[in-house]
């Protein structure tokens, strides 16, 4: 069986270090590696459009913005299918059959889209499109016939959907869509980074981001400004390593090899980390190397975006043709689903044949 990536991003911002670190710097390695079949990122511009019906000029906004990250962080359209979700009109059509097979109680029981919902305030009020949200996620995965969705633990729930469909469908009308797995990041602190404010993940909704294409000095003013530990007033208090956001950040980040370069005295992050909780080490120390550690992994990703910055047209152009391509394999797709729901009636040569029979005299 071949082996295929489907995964994506909302256009509601520009992408920020937990895209980077729980799926963005993955894929990159994953299309690198050569031992992937087909890849297909998707700029899910019809998912953002579900929460954000009254500002639509965000998502055309924003767009361009995901794809310049994307591109700058090493995604390559020769190697992968940048498109766009909205150009896919087969997507619709699945999540129209897929419907009749989930029911309204399994999809309130959806752990991320419950917390989404009171995170917008939309408990009394929820868009019936971001209600049903993760079953248009499961046209995307099934369209594409993916094995493989490199995404955050955020994600996990959408993934368990679409396997049910998968099952449900391949049940009913004979095997037909294939059963995709998540690939998460295998280091805990990338699964779900948190903001900068400490409080739940850095989301693009809830302002609390660092974004790839932030300059060094608007960086360098976040992480200064980074919740830590309430506790470490003085330098010599102990401080406290868990729920600490510039060390979970450390462990997502850092490489052994930063520590000579920039901190000499420490061997690695446990040391650093065994200092900190016995107390002696400031807050401010421990932000500085963060920052020597993120501007490492930053600099050639915005100097890169500068570069693609400069022709916007070709960026266009790339998503326009990976739409053409994505297209043409969800329309495949499409067409085995109709035919395994037999709803393929003008090609059915048997049932038109049957049916005249049924009526000769
Ligand atoms: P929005 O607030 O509009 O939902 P978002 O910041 O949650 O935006 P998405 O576009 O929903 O971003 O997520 C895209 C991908 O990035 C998903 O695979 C998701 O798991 C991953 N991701 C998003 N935020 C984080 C995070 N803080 N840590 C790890 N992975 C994340
Ligand atoms: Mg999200």
């Amino acid at each position: 069986m071949k082996k295929i990536i489907l995964t994506g991003d909302r256009p509601t911002g520009k992408l920020h270090v937990g895209h980077y670190v729980g799926s963005l710097r993955r894929r990159v390695e994953l299309q690198n590696s050569g031992k992937y079949d087909e890849i297909y990122i998707m700029i899910a511009d019809a998912q953002a459009l579900t929460d954000n019906a009254d500002n639509p000029e965000k998502v055309r906004q924003n767009i361009i913005e995901v794809a310049l990250d994307y591109m700058s962080c090493g995604l390559d359209p020769e190697k992968s299918t940048l498109f766009i979700q909205s150009q896919i009109p087969e997507l619709c059509e699945l999540t129209c059959y897929y419907m009749n097979l989930v029911t309204v109680s399994r999809l309130q029981r959806n752990p991320t889209v419950k917390t989404e919902i009171k995170m917008r305030n939309f408990e009394t009020s929820i868009p019936v499109g971001f209600f049903t949200y993760p079953i248009s996620q499961a046209s995307d995965i099934t369209a594409f016939k993916a094995t493989t969705v490199p995404a955050g633990e955020d994600q996990m729930p959408m993934v368990e959907q679409t396997k049910e469909i998968v099952h449900k469908f391949n049940n009913v009308y004979g095997e037909t869509l294939v059963d995709p797995d998540i690939l998460l990041p295998t280091n805990q602190a990338c699964m779900r980074l948190p903001g900068i404010d400490g409080k739940a993940k850095m989301s693009k909704s809830l302002g609390n981001c660092i974004y790839l294409s932030d300059a060094p000095d608007v960086i360098k003013k976040k992480i200064m400004s980074m919740y830590t530990d309430p506790e470490h007033v003085k330098v010599t208090d102990p401080g406290k390593i868990e729920g600490n956001t510039v060390f979970t950040y450390l462990d997502a980040f850092c490489k052994p090899e930063q520590f000579e370069r920039y901190l000499p005295e420490y061997a690695n992050l446990d040391e650093l980390k065994a200092h900190y909780q016995r107390g002696g080490l400031g807050d401010v120390k421990v932000k500085k190397f963060l920052n020597c550690v993120l501007e490492e992994e930053l600099s050639p990703i915005r100097a890169k975006r500068k570069e693609l910055e400069k022709d916007i047209p070709y960026i266009y152009d790339v998503l326009k043709k990976g739409s053409i391509k994505a297209r043409e394999k969800a329309a495949e797709t499409l067409n085995d689903v109709k035919n395994a729901m037999k709803i393929n009636y003008f090609d059915d040569m048997e049932l038109i044949k049957a049916q005249s029979e049924k009526y000769k005299v």
